[in-house]
């Protein structure tokens, strides 16, 4: 059964973090959007201790609660991580979607490890995010030939005795700077073990921080989302330990590839969550515009009587919140253990499109002072069109969606 109520503990994380949102990010979320190189080092370390400082309410919530007082409740906690973090990343991209992409976590690296790792994996190269320093994770899949079509990967790892060696370049990789040379973090791979077993060969490796071979050859400069760093990666004849691929090395016909495919299924509605933020955050904006102004919304109306400026305004409060609830179902489907490719890629396809049009049509509605940089409003509308490219683009999303409503495979619906 679908339940909507969030256990105090998670209500409680929530707050903080739009706590977070509105007196660390907001405040610097120009400042890093005109300055897109610099580093906000002061936000990294305290975005390290809220995280910590966050263990520590949820300890105090679960203190007043009783000692093994809910232990069910707990528990529903645990289950529900997916939908959790989809509820704390709408939440901090409320904020700024690339302050979010930026802060210190093991990011879609870790996502890829939880997706593709076994559980030694995932304690191995996680545990450190819980620990010292700040630290970044990077996943690294794009190539200068292949986007769209993960499975045209043409990065090699060769097996030499119990070592990997990894050559290729990756492009456009998210927080790929941190995590490869600046934090004690590592990259998340996907490279070919056997060119011939096609998709089949592709595995995930984890490069660790620094490990020679592994250089960043450029940072880019973007449109939107500029406090993130977006990372060109070479690798040059890069030895990895043998125990770095993660998952089996088997190359399996039998769905090898849908394995390494099921990070998607754990990132995608993480980037509709993004995308519902950074929406949000528009529409947010435009009401108490609209409020000073004297403009109401009249609700419960007859829409014969609706004028234009409530018409849009209610229409992308429905695309926001049919977004959001499409988001929250392919995440708690992934909680129960269900197969969620579908729901992942519709939720995707859905917020990336409904954010785009969101913000677009916020710039519209506020007159010009929306398109000058006075306020947030136009790097909004920069920041949405990432939500409906990366982790596959609004088109691939709708290709998967079509093949699985219509049962048609990869090859015959491409
Ligand atoms: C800021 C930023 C951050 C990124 N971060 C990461 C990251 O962390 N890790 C990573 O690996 N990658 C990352 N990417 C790369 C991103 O995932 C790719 O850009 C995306 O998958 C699309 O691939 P492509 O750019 O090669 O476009 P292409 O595949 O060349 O596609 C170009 C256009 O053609 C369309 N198209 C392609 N094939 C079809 C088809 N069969 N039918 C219909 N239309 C089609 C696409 O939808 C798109 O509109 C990032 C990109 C950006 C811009």
């Amino acid at each position: 059964m679908i339940d909507f109520e969030l256990e105090p503990q998670v209500a409680s994380r929530l707050k903080m973090y739009r706590m977070v949102s509105e007196h660390m990010m907001r405040p610097i979320s120009r400042e890093c959007d005109e300055n897109e190189h610099v580093k906000p080092t002061q936000f990294y370390e305290s975005m390290w201790s809220a995280s910590a400082m966050a263990e520590v309410q949820v300890g105090n919530e679960k203190a007043k609660a009783g000692s093994g007082a809910k232990p069910e409740a707990e528990a529903a906690t645990a289950k529900l991580r997916n939908l959790y973090t989809v509820l704390s990343t709408e939440e901090l991209c409320w904020g700024d979607a690339g302050l979010f992409l930026s802060t210190p976590n093991s990011g879609l690296g870790g996502a890829a490890v939880m997706a593709a790792g076994t559980a030694e994996q995932k304690e191995r190269f996680l545990k450190r995010f819980r620990e010292g320093k700040p630290k970044w994770g990077a996943m690294a899949i794009t190539e200068p030939g292949c986007g769209s079509d993960s499975a045209a990967v043409t990065t090699t790892a060769t097996r030499d005795g119990d070592h990997w060696v990894i050559n290729g370049t990756k492009i456009f990789c998210t927080a790929g700077e941190m995590a490869a040379e600046k934090s004690e973090g590592f990259v998340v791979v996907w490279a070919t073990v056997d060119k011939s077993a096609g998709r089949a060969g592709i595995k995930p490796f984890v490069v660790e921080h620094n490990t020679p071979g592994m250089e960043v050859v450029r940072v880019e400069n973007k449109l939107g989302i500029r406090a993130s760093d977006t990372a060109a990666i070479v690798f040059d004849n890069c030895r990895v330990p043998f125990d770095h691929l993660l998952g089996s090395p088997e190359v399996r016909q039998d769905g090898g590839f849908k394995d390494v495919m099921a990070t998607f299924d754990a990132t995608r509605p993480i980037v509709a969550a993004m995308a519902i933020g950074v929406g949000r955050a528009a529409l947010d904006f435009v009401r108490d515009f609209l409020k000073e102004q004297n403009v109401p919304i009249r609700y419960g109306i007859s829409p014969r009587r609706l004028t234009t400026v409530e018409r849009d305004f209610m229409e992308m409060e429905v695309q926001l919140q049919a977004a959001r609830l499409l988001t929250w179902r392919a995440a708690w489907m992934l909680d129960l253990g269900k197969r969620n490719s579908l729901e992942a890629s519709m939720a995707k396809a859905k917020a990336g499109l409904a954010v785009t049009q969101i913000t677009q049509k916020a710039v519209e509605l506020l007159g010009p002072i929306g398109y000058s940089r006075k306020y947030l409003v136009e790097k909004w509308m920069r920041d949405a069109k990432i939500n409906d490219i990366f982790e596959g683009t609004q088109q691939i999303n709708m290709i998967i969606i079509g093949r699985r409503i219509l049962g048609y495979s990869s090859k015959e619906l491409n």
